[in-house]
């Protein structure tokens, strides 16, 4: 397969030539190259030390800690990554190279990469070194640690988040005994920073197999890890008498992320996570009918302490409480305006779908065949009642109407007036009308 490199990719080749370094692209270009995909970030790896980098191309930043040099430039919004060919020596704390030691040749920095799909490069005339079977794994579509994975994952336990991650966004599949490798070391994703957990988490959860990758997790261990309230959900059997729900609730949880119509990372999570207060609230009642009363009061606590650990931020975290604490609404058409109202604006007008998308994929994994025509109706009102004027600022009267209308200033009695206005169109809003609003100020002078 061969692409046009962009211009800028090739005037980097160029430069490194020029000044007598071996030059590659390596990482996920390769791999997305190999699978006919325009690569979305570029990274490359020389045997020039980060110094020689820098003279080469002055304007780049250095990390020392990877041995990364950065070239910002506008061809690209992330910046093209060069890293000297590097070989690795020691990983007390399972995450960091206790030192780094630049390599000597490409081989050597192909071995030290995380997955065979990973560990290619390509040169200038796109001729790939492939020593560990990359390409044929590209086409099996499969994720396979370079080397003995035991050893892989003990030297750094984040590449465990980075198998499911990966794996969920090209949809691959981790080979078994990469697989029992990371099941060995799961416990020791805890010597990972909260922040790098987070982000593989969200681009699982951004991932087009979300679904596969938190089952991944799953069965793993690795969620035990970093949500054990999640599993807590397995074996929790929801069945009552004479009543149809089929699946336990880790399974269902996982089920109806899997059927959540959002691509949004946070609502899927909040998918994933809307019955995580069940297992505390579980009761059999007479005839063995299984009830959960305020699980979704006690699953919104959990949620904001999950949050809380891996470091949401506050939007994200009080958006998830919402979600959790909200999703137990009635779907019933026929219920009053003000009802209607009250759950739009405890939901908030901007989260309306995303509530919505949490119930389709609760309901289907459920195992309902198909969003009922209740809800269809049910959504048709939300919008109808949407349209209704919702607060003292959708009135056809404002401030300055009363102000006028009364020859007073702005005060407190200003608002107390455009309150009772609308606690009227509230009730019926044929009122809200400029004339019928103005006769009624001098009502309430
Ligand atoms: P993407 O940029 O789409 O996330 P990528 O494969 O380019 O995918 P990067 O994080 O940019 O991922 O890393 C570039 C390359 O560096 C990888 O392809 C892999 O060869 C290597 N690499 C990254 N992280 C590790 C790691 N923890 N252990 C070993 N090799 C790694
Ligand atoms: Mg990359």
């Amino acid at each position: 397969m061969q692409i046009k490199l962009p211009p800028y990719v090739v005037e980097i080749l160029d430069k490194f030539e020029k000044a007598g370094f071996e030059v590659y692209i390596v990482g996920g270009a390769v791999r997305n190259i190999l699978m006919g995909r325009k690569p979305p970030d570029w990274d490359f790896t020389t045997n020039a030390t980060p110094e020689e980098i820098l003279k080469i191309f002055p304007d780049g930043f250095y990390d020392n800690s990877f041995g990364t040099v950065g070239i910002s430039h506008k061809s690209s919004k992330k910046p093209y990554e060069i890293t000297t060919f590097r070989r690795e020596v020691g990983y007390s704390d399972k995450r960091h190279p206790d030192k780094i030691e630049w390599g000597k040749t490409l081989k050597e920095d192909l071995a030290r990469r995380d997955f065979t799909i990973n560990a290619m490069a390509l040169d200038k005339g796109q001729k790939l070194t492939d020593p560990f079977g990359g390409q044929g794994d590209l086409k099996k579509k499969i994720i396979k640690a370079v080397g003995d994975p035991v050893k892989r994952f003990r030297e750094d336990a984040l590449r465990m988040m980075r198998a499911v991650r990966i794996a969920a966004e090209l949809g691959f599949v981790i080979t078994e005994a990469t697989f029992e490798a990371i099941k060995m070391h799961a416990d020791s994703i805890k010597h990972v920073s909260v922040e790098r957990i987070h982000d593989e988490l969200f681009r699982i959860l951004a991932s087009d197999y979300p679904y596969e990758g938190m089952a991944m997790l799953h069965n793993s261990g690795l969620m035990h890890q970093i949500i054990p309230e999640f599993e807590d959900g397995f074996g929790v059997e929801q069945k009552s008498p004479g009543r149809h729900h089929i699946y336990d609730v880790g399974t269902h949880s996982l089920l109806s992320l899997k059927n959540c119509p959002s691509t949004d990372p946070l609502v899927r999570f909040a998918t994933l996570i809307h019955d995580i207060g069940k297992p505390q609230t579980r009761r059999v009642a007479k005839g063995g009918i299984i009830t959960f009363y305020n699980h979704e009061v006690v699953g919104s606590r959990i949620a904001k302490v999950i949050a809380d650990r891996l470091r949401f931020s506050k939007h994200d975290r009080d958006k998830l409480w919402m979600l959790v604490r909200r999703h137990q609404f009635v779907v019933d058409e026929k219920q009053t305006d003000s009802a209607i109202r009250r759950f739009i604006k405890n939901v908030g007008r901007e989260n309306i779908q995303d509530m919505l998308d949490l119930r389709v994929g609760d309901r289907l994994g459920g195992g309902a065949k198909e969003t009922s025509w209740r809800f269809e109706k049910f959504k048709k009102r939300i919008k109808e009642v949407q349209k209704q004027p919702f607060s003292v600022n959708d009135l056809k009267v404002d401030g300055k109407d009363v102000m006028k209308a009364l020859g007073i200033k702005s005060g407190p009695k200003v608002g107390e007036i455009l309150g009772k206005l609308f606690s009227e169109v509230e009730k019926d809003q044929k009122k809200n009308n400029k004339e019928y609003l103005l006769g009624r100020i001098k009502k309430y002078e």
